[in-house]
Parts: C-alpha cells; sequence; structure tokens
C-alpha cells in the first residue's frame, strides 16, 4: 500500500481512496509518494476546462467562489480526482481547470440550475482520444448567462 504525502489519499493496490480508516502505525508503514490526483496538479494536467460567462460573474464574486469550491468539495467525496487546478477571472468571464473531466461538468451544471443561462459540453476534442476504456477523455464545458 502507498500514501500521498500530499493529500494523504491511499493506495490499496487497486486505486486511491480520499479516506481511510488505518491505524497510525500502519499509516507510518506505507510507502510515501504522490497520488494521481497531486501528480496531474503538480505536473498541470487539465482533464477539464470550464469556462463560464455571465453578469452574475461579476455581480457576486464571493458567492461564486463558494459555489465552485462547495461543488469540487462534494465531487471530491464522491472521487478523490476531483480537483480544481486553478480559476482565473477576468470581469464577467471565468475560466477553471479541473483535472478530472466530471468535476469540471458538475461545476458548469451547477452554474446553469443556479442562474439557467445556456450549457454546452464538448468531449474529447479531437486528436485526443482515450487510450483505452479505463483513461478518461478531456473535457470542455462552456456555459453563458446571456443578457
Ligand atoms: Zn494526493
Amino acid at each position: 500500500m502507498k500514501i500521498c504525502t500530499k493529500c494523504q489519499a491511499v493506495f490499496n493496490g487497486k486505486k486511491w481512496n480520499g479516506s481511510h480508516e488505518l491505524s497510525e502505525e500502519k499509516v507510518a508503514t506505507l510507502k510515501r509518494t504522490l497520488c494521481t490526483a497531486c501528480k496531474r496538479i503538480r505536473d498541470n494536467i487539465v482533464f477539464g476546462t470550464v469556462h463560464l460567462e455571465g453578469k452574475a460573474l461579476s455581480a457576486r464574486p464571493d458567492e461564486i467562489m463558494r459555489m465552485i469550491r462547495r461543488e469540487e468539495e462534494i465531487e471530491r467525496s464522491h472521487n478523490y480526482c476531483s480537483r480544481i487546478l486553478d480559476i482565473k477571472r477576468d470581469g464577467r468571464k471565468m475560466t477553471i481547470r479541473t483535472v478530472n473531466s466530471s468535476l469540471a461538468i458538475h461545476i458548469a451544471k451547477q452554474f446553469k440550475k443556479t442562474f439557467k443561462g445556456r450549457l454546452d459540453i464538448y468531449k474529447d476534442t479531437p486528436g485526443h482520444r482515450p487510450r483505452n476504456k479505463d483513461s478518461e477523455g478531456t473535457v470542455s464545458v462552456k456555459w453563458s448567462q446571456g443578457t
């Protein structure tokens, strides 16, 4: 078994898990490494991009940030790999890059649910097909509020 030195996820030989019930003594014996998600963050590997545009972004920036971080937390409890790499804001536009594809979709859907508007999901941009059924493809999601 292995443990991630950054986020404390544990690898049980098959998959990484965000939470574990191991004793401190047991944890001390685990091999120390970086998990897939932390490696992706370190190497800037992006699987999801969310483009947001709308007046809500400039009108209620604090609320928007809380909403995005809450969505990350919820998704992370289902899949430890759901992490935001970075967020760029420019007035009424925002770009969020995520290290797994499903988080990007969930964030954009949350905006659609809260503010209505238009949602477009583009999966697997040409040239970026998944290599096998286990590897996820990239996704780019656009949400705009309209006027
Ligand atoms: Zn980690």
